[in-house]
């Protein structure tokens, strides 16, 4: 957790180089006062051994795959081995392949402009705009939340069922939902996607961070994460699973480093051979430091284990559930009811209060970070707030005066050092 505390008659006073000044932060409670950001859903601080492994691998900062002198290999070697890395922390199967994109955004994005033109694409309500938006251009059909994860599976199953022609078919479901922290029950939806003809892809932005991630164990085709919620630095993400789509499509982006061989042809165009493996969808110079900070944050994570990390954020989160219970203004929102599995997101509204009010109150106040919104998931949670799930709203904006309620949450998250 990003904690700095300081006696309630002082300022808080950081120095920050980078700005030229020192930051200032107005302390307004009495006492100790914590400046904690309880927002990992949104950016978990990067783990203390990213920063050194960055820190150490920079002296030998080079070109990848574009240079013959010493460092330049060494980078190149790097940025190829962390592939492997992050392919064994998410359990890939021998012939995936592990895409380096921007973020779980890019990845999604990615996904979408290679699925087959006829492909028909089955996203629950319910999911991140992440997963929600990229398939817009394809057939898509939305599937209405559902409220057990029971109901998710066969909610699935009908859709698939009921789907005509019997083409190509994807599924993008979300490991864990940045709104409620609920678990989704992956497994059996890759189970049921597989046994209609359908591929399946999660998005395990939030699942990653919290929880193992099997790929060949779920069953599931491709996974997406970014680097950001993973404890490392901003601006690298993952699109890990099946080699053919990826590879019988156009690259993502057209560009050096995608193209194989490049060629005049007589008639004045240009014939393109473009690379089959990963590289074909990873054009133009490449974000060295974002990849090895991700293949560092897969490592400490790996040499960690998840069980400790789970353990102490299941108290955290019973810890606040329950203190939240004893306040009858505050609603805890679920989908899938309070005894669901779930990782360190707790969104919530209280009765009376604007939630971004309240929000502004809990930093102003008590030096408590949070998120406030709708948490780029407007339907589920318009849904989860009993309001009408067609209706859109800001991501973020203030949508109601303080005693009007609110029409929108408070999102409390951890993560690995809170
Ligand atoms: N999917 C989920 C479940 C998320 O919580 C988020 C970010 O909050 C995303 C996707 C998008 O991640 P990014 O903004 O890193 O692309």
């Amino acid at each position: 957790m990003s904690v700095f505390t300081a006696a309630a008659d002082q300022s808080l006073c950081a120095p920050l180089p980078v700005l030229g000044k020192d930051v200032t932060v107005p302390l307004v409670t009495g006492g100790e006062v914590a400046y904690a950001a309880l927002d990992y859903a949104a950016s978990a601080p990067a783990l203390q051994r990213v920063w050194d492994d960055v820190a150490a691998y920079a002296p030998y900062y080079g070109s990848v795959h574009r240079g013959a002198g010493y460092l330049s290999q060494l980078s190149t070697d790097l940025f190829e081995n962390s592939r492997a890395t992050v392919a064994e922390f998410l359990g890939c199967r021998a012939d995936d392949q592990v895409v380096f994109t921007r973020s779980t955004t890019d990845s999604l994005n990615l996904l979408a402009a290679v699925v087959p033109a006829d492909c028909q694409v089955f996203v629950y309500e319910t999911e991140h705009h992440a997963s929600l938006l990229p398939w817009r251009d394809a057939r898509v059909t939305y599937l209405n939340a559902p409220r057990t994860p029971a109901q998710a599976v066969e909610t699935l199953e009908r859709a698939l069922a009921d789907r005509e022609p019997h083409g190509p078919a994807l599924v993008c479901v979300t490991g864990a939902s940045n709104v409620t922290g609920e678990l989704w029950p992956v497994k059996e939806l890759a189970a049921a996607a597989h046994a209609h003809g359908a591929r399946i892809v999660l998005d395990a932005a939030q699942l990653a961070p919290h929880h193992p991630v099997d790929v060949a164990e779920l069953d599931v085709d491709w996974v997406a994460f970014s680097g950001h919620k993973l404890y490392a630095p901003f601006g690298s993400g993952v699109l890990a699973g099946r080699a053919d789509w990826l590879q019988q499509a156009e690259p993502y982006l057209a560009g050096g480093g995608a193209s194989r061989k490049v060629a005049r042809r007589t008639d004045g165009g240009v014939d393109v051979e473009w690379h089959s493996t990963a590289a074909r969808h990873e054009a133009g110079s490449p974000n060295v430091i974002g990849v090895y900070s991700i293949a560092s944050a897969c490592k400490a994570l790996t040499e960690a284990g998840f069980d400790g990390l789970v353990a102490r954020e299941q108290h955290l989160v019973s810890t606040v559930r329950a203190g939240l219970a004893g306040i009858p203004e505050v609603k805890v929102l679920s989908l899938f009811g309070d005894d669901a599995p779930r990782v360190g997101v707790i969104s919530f509204v209280v009765e009376g209060w604007n939630s971004s009010h309240f929000a502004a109150a809990l930093s102003a106040e008590y030096g408590i970070g949070v998120r406030d919104g709708l948490f780029c998931a407007h339907p589920l949670v318009r849904t989860l707030l009993g309001s009408d799930p067609q209706e859109v709203g800001e991501c973020g904006a203030p949508e109601a005066g303080p005693g009007e309620g609110s029409l929108n949450a408070i999102r409390v998250s951890f993560g690995a050092g809170t």
